[in-house]
């Protein structure tokens, strides 16, 4: 379970960056001077454009980037984060390459290294949607349990970002620092409350208890994962939330998974286990909608002793 927590943290971090990354790409006064032809920018500086106000260059608006969604593989240390970005430009920005290290402040650990997943091209005026990849590795994961266990956040420098854009190769020099990231590597499993078994639709409600140790809301819109039977590892059905639920910050909330075992399952029942009245049930390939995050934990869940009646 901790290394549950350690994926978590990683994301937050990770999550919370993709944007703030995303400004400091766009506030690299480099960035606007190599990318913006001085004829433009006379014409700009006429005060044509709309926008204005701190955040504008020439009276062009940057907006921040949105965050737009983010899946993640736990089990390959991998998060693709979607965001949103309006080019406020009258032309094309060819996006080549973005790259950067993620790295601790107080350890000067690497954490994770992001990618742009594939060319892109920003459309003039308009807003389009950037994918950027994240991946991190064991020491990583490791360096959070060991390094930072039950600290509430954590600073880190964003370094070596390189950026290619318009056949222009941009570096920051120096790193770009981003403190108190909230993170939380101590999470606790979501505790089994009760169940009730209904025979005739061959399901059952569990109904499980989560403390939420981040200084946020967790907003949770669906969760799916396979049960099996532990014993045997004989499929038994499929595992899902049935309604969104939002666990307040540093709240406790109840959720309910529906879990609808098939007429198989029942046949293995009455083979393998006849006349139990309970079974130990495996939950893999879990999968859990948070926060517009799509996170693929590793690793099963055991719930012992599901009632069967
Ligand atoms: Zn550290
Ligand atoms: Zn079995």
């Amino acid at each position: 379970m901790n290394a549950l927590g350690a994926v978590l943290a990683i994301l937050n971090i990770l999550t919370i960056l993709g944007p703030i990354a995303g400004v400091a790409i766009v506030y690299q006064s480099n960035l606007q001077e190599t990318i913006i032809p001085p004829q433009l920018q006379e014409i700009m500086n006429g005060g044509n454009g709309g926008g204005g106000g701190t955040d504008s260059l020439g009276g062009l608006s940057f907006g921040q980037p949105q965050f737009v969604s983010a899946v993640a593989n736990g089990a390959e240390r991998l998060v693709t984060i979607i965001l949103n970005f309006t080019n406020p430009f009258n032309y094309d920005l060819d996006l080549n390459s973005v790259s950067a290290d993620i790295v601790c402040q107080e350890h000067n650990f690497v954490l994770g290294h992001a990618n742009l997943i594939q060319s892109t091209t920003l459309k003039a005026n308009q807003t389009s949607n950037l994918s950027i990849v994240c991946q991190w590795s064991v020491d990583a994961e490791n360096h959070f349990l060991n390094g930072h266990t039950a600290e509430p956040s954590i600073d880190v420098n964003i370094v070596g970002l390189t950026i290619g854009v318009n056949d222009i190769t941009i570096q920051l020099k120096e790193p770009y620092a981003i403190p108190n990231l909230p993170i939380s590597t101590n999470i606790p499993p979501p505790k089994y409350v009760s169940s009730i078994t209904n025979l005739a639709s061959r399901s059952v409600t569990l109904t499980f208890s989560f403390a939420n140790p981040f200084p946020y809301d967790l907003n949770i819109d669906a969760v799916s994962a396979n049960a099996e039977c532990l014993t045997h590892g004989y499929p038994l059905g499929q595992a899902s939330l049935i309604s969104p639920v939002t666990i307040p910050a540093l709240g406790s909330s109840n959720f309910q998974i529906l879990f609808s075992w098939s007429q198989s399952a029942e046949d293995h029942m009455s083979i393998e286990h006849p006349g139990a009245t309970s079974l130990d049930v495996n939950l893999d390939g879990l999968t859990v909608n948070v926060n517009g995050m799509q996170i693929h934990v590793p690793g099963s869940y055991q719930i012992p002793s599901v009632p069967l009646g």
